[in-house]
């Protein structure tokens, strides 16, 4: 092997000017970003920035109104997200989306079982999704393959440590709202995906849960896992990312190193001169009443 085949990493997602208006709105604005395999990249920025209308865009949630979103070379502008899901990115939501009736180890098997039935026909996991809910009622040939699942879902919520196993047969919807969370990444992880696309993983998480979080995304970056997350949390932001993007009013502001970023007058500007803009209301408020 040569030595710029070990080192060119590749490249999982090249969004290239993607933009996206809501009316006259434009949530996204002609922003880039690339993704290089076992990269850990954090988007930041005030609410309403255009943080998830991105991720949107990159998961097929969502489309672009311009520009192009490439995934390991192959244009998948536009394409649903289950055919992203099929070539490997994996999702969690700002909102957290469990199947609040099925069980800790159902919503984890539907990510696994999704898993198989890719491989085996190519994508359609919306048949993946019949055959988890035949999967479900558990008939034969399935219930062989579903010994084989569990064992290794269980395995899974093992990184978890004692948060999730206790709970494996419980319903997602008797879990404590940071459970829940796990369980959704624990979902997404079940598709072995080659990206893990995370939406605000600690929203809604104390102290403590947002660490324990924190040691769950630097272990599967350790295993070499490619990620892109929306954090709020500065500091986790500085410990998780090689590279931060920021965007504000839908564009990027500035991009680099953590601690590059973290100096950027635009960036400061971007978060103190918001809340300074709130502050100064507030008083102007005052005075006027
Ligand atoms: P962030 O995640 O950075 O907080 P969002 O991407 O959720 O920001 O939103 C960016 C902007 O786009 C906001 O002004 C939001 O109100 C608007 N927006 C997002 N989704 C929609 C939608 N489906 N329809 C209309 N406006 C939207
Ligand atoms: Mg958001």
């Amino acid at each position: 092997m040569t030595s710029s085949s070990i080192n060119a990493a590749e490249i999982l997602f090249d969004v290239r000017r993607v933009t996206r208006r809501f009316g006259g709105l434009v949530a996204v604005n002609e922003v880039s970003l690339s993704v290089a395999r076992g990269e850990c990249i954090s988007v930041i920025g005030p609410n309403g920035a255009g943080k998830s209308t991105l991720f949107n865009l990159l998961t097929g949630i969502d489309t672009p109104d311009a520009g192009e979103v490439r995934f390991r070379g192959e244009d998948v502008t536009g394409m649903a997200p289950e055919q992203l899901a099929a070539r490997g990115v994996a999702r969690t939501f700002q909102h957290g989306r469990v199947f609040g009736n099925l069980s800790v180890l159902d919503n984890v098997l539907i990510g696994a079982h999704a898993r198989l039935a890719m491989t085996r026909r190519g994508w359609p996991v919306v048949g993946a999704f019949a055959e988890v809910l035949r999967a479900l009622a558990a008939p034969g040939t399935v219930r062989r393959e579903d010994a084989a699942l569990r064992e290794e879902v269980t395995t899974l919520l093992a990184r978890f440590g004692t948060r999730l196993a206790p709970r494996i047969d419980q319903p997602a919807h008797s879990l404590s709202y940071a459970n829940r969370r796990r369980v959704e990444i624990a979902r997404a992880l079940a598709l072995r995906p080659q990206i893990l696309v995370l939406d605000e993983p600690t929203a809604g998480m104390n102290e403590s849960e947002t660490a324990e979080m924190l040691e769950l995304i630097l272990e599967l970056k350790r295993d070499g896992l490619t990620m892109l997350l929306i954090e709020h949390k500065l500091e986790l932001v500085m410990r998780l990312s090689d590279r931060v993007l920021v965007l504000d009013d839908g564009r990027k502001i500035a991009s680099g190193l953590p601690n590059e970023v973290r100096n950027d007058p635009a960036v400061i500007e971007a978060y103190l001169g918001n809340r300074q803009v709130g502050a100064h209301a507030v008083r102007n408020e005052t005075a006027a009443a």
